[in-house]
């Protein structure tokens, strides 16, 4: 079955053999304290700075998942105010989570189909800015450019980026913002159960400013640990470890970028000539370049899913407010091209 779920996602075909390698050679064995594990952490750590272009002072986190990701930065880096900017389910939820922790957790939505005007987006109390950059349930993106000028205007504000479905997929501009997560069962082709957060001097300096210490993924803490590679509980070693031999193997981001930014550009073309089918979002500027949302009556839909099942196919299911009228196709680098030209073939007809 080849999966276009946008997460988890189709994972890199040399993953089974790297596992068997982590067995041979006694990775998932290993304690979490040793010198053997430290090696792996930190060479991961210079590969991800190295491949994705990571800014040298910037330092890098293992956690669970993006959902833990954001109970860190509720939990360490913001002390009453947030603003959630958001068009979509992910950016919701994020908003949400948010405000189970602090009711000054404030919602700031916008359309779909709209470009975000950072000249209209002014934050005057103190507060950590929430972007979704990659907005996985309806497939549209809000681009570092973007997220750079709303920085610019907010100096002293931190910004907090979730780049999810889009980090590994295309080059993001780490220096426009303070702290930037994913997990790595999206566009790095891994299987579930490993997030990354990444920091900005900037935002490391407000934790240990804000010394909160109250839990076990305390911002903190993390980082003091963080100093000699490790984590405050016992890490997904054997993840670490596949990411370590993914991104030992991957190209720099901006060869993955062209290659992603073409691919969609194929699959925007491709569909736009469709009689029944077309993309959902319309405004080439906010198109995610990795989740492809497609748009058709429900009949044809459901005629689609049933035969890129029959073919062995999975594609993504609508998300949220768009669940019935959409499914998602993932345009994530695993993926291959004569993959891409199957799931074609069978859409053609449409
Ligand atoms: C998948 C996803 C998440 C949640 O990731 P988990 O690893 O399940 O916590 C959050 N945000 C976006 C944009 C996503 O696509």
């Amino acid at each position: 079955m080849i999966s276009f779920y946008p997460g988890p996602s189709r994972v890199h075909d040399e993953i089974p053999g790297y596992v068997q390698d982590a067995h041979e050679l006694g990775v998932m064995s290993i304690n979490h304290r040793s010198e053997a594990f430290m090696a792996i952490s930190e060479r991961t750590v210079l590969l991800l700075k190295q491949r994705l272009n990571i800014p040298s002072d910037y330092t890098i986190f293992y956690t669970s998942s993006a959902t833990e990701c954001w109970e860190i930065i509720a939990q360490s880096l913001i002390t009453d105010k947030s603003y959630h900017l958001y068009n979509g389910a992910f950016g919701q939820k994020w908003h949400e989570y948010t405000l189970r922790l602090h009711s000054g957790a404030t919602a700031v939505p916008f359309g779909v189909e709209e470009k975000l005007d950072p000249a209209k987006l002014t934050f005057p109390e103190e507060g950590v800015i929430c972007i979704t950059q990659n907005e996985t349930s309806n497939g549209t993106q809000v681009p570092s450019a973007l997220i750079k000028r709303i920085k610019k205007n907010h100096p002293h504000h931190l910004v907090a980026v979730d780049a999810v479905s889009s980090m590994a997929g295309i080059a993001l501009d780490f220096k426009a913002a303070d702290v930037w997560f994913a997990s790595v069962q999206k566009c790095f082709g891994l299987p579930a159960g490993l997030g990354l957060m990444i920091c900005s001097p900037q935002a490391i300096e407000r934790s240990n400013h804000l010394a909160e210490k109250d839990h076990y993924n305390s911002l903190t803490f993390m980082t003091s640990m963080m100093t000699r590679w490790q984590t405050p509980c016992t890490p997904n070693v054997l993840g670490i470890y596949l990411l370590m031999r993914v991104l030992e193997d991957s190209d720099n981001i901006k060869d993955t970028q062209e290659k992603i930014v073409g691919r969609h550009e194929d699959w925007i073309a491709f569909l736009s000539e469709r009689k029944k089918i077309a993309p959902l979002v319309r405004n080439h500027a906010v198109q995610s370049h990795t989740v492809v949302p497609v748009t058709g009556d429900a009949d044809t839909l459901q005629h689609i899913k049933t035969l890129a099942k029959k073919n062995d196919i999975l594609l993504g299911e609508g998300y949220g407010e768009w669940k019935s009228t959409t499914f998602r196709i993932a345009n994530f680098p695993a993926l291959k091209k004569k993959e891409i030209k199957k799931l074609m073939t069978i859409l053609k007809k449409f």
